[in-house]
């Protein structure tokens, strides 16, 4: 599909489906190397944003569904993450402008100001062991992707994949940002929650683009 309205308003849904999925998850991993409620989190701000879908305008644009995320996650998202992924959005939102539609470097400009926006936010670095060791690696492989001459769905494909891996990459390392910097070594072996969560969003969006529902069903 052509990454519209539609698409972003697709995509957001899918969000909400595949976070609630995978809530007790996401807990899971909260609760071994910070405090448990990652999913709880989550699940509460991407419940506030599906109804909020409906007041969305008959002209609105990605950078409107995008931003409407973002001031929801913001106020509804308690923890470090509601204010990460709030701004995350927010930047991709300013990113995009008034375009109806994302060619594949539109695409790299979300990934890209999402990232910087987490960055700029929580000043973490690769390797700190959050969130943004899911994000860089997407950014870069939306990069090449779109280099490669991929479409947006591939373009997307290649960030979901990446963020996947990078996710996984976090479970050997030592976090240095947030709650689970407290835990030194013993963070060790679990994977961030945060990064997952990334994963989970992203995949949701190239599934959404492939003309899937992005629920897993
Ligand atoms: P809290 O840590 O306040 O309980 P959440 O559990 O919702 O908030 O989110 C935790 C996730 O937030 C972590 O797994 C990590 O990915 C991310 N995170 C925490 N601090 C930072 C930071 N400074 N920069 C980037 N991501 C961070
Ligand atoms: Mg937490």
């Amino acid at each position: 599909m052509t990454l519209g309205t539609q698409w972003a308003i697709d995509w957001t849904r899918a969000c909400a489906a595949v976070i609630a999925e995978h809530r007790v998850e996401l807990i899971t991993l909260d609760r071994d190397i910070g405090d448990g409620d990652h999913g709880e989190n989550m699940d509460r701000g991407f419940s506030a944003v599906t109804p909020k879908l409906d007041e969305l305008s008959a002209d609105a644009v990605p950078a409107d569904v995008l931003k409407m995320v973002a001031t929801t996650l913001i106020s509804t998202v308690g923890g470090a993450s509601g204010p990460l992924y709030g701004t995350a959005f927010l930047k991709a939102s300013v990113a995009v402008g008034s375009e109806p539609e994302l060619d594949p470097a539109a695409v790299v400009a979300l990934l890209r100001a999402a990232r910087d926006g987490i960055v700029l936010r929580g000043k973490a670095e690769t390797g700190d062991k959050t969130m943004i060791d899911a994000w860089t690696p997407a950014v870069d492989a939306a990069v090449q992707a779109q280099v490669a001459g991929e479409d947006e769905a591939g373009v997307l494909a290649a960030a979901a994949a990446a963020a996947e891996h990078g996710a996984e990459a976090t479970e050997p390392l030592v976090a240095r940002k947030g709650r689970a910097s407290y835990l030194g070594e013993r963070a060790i072996g679990h994977r961030d929650p945060g990064a997952q969560s990334t994963a989970l969003l992203l995949r949701a969006a190239a599934t959404v683009a492939a003309g899937g529902s992005g629920n897993g069903s």
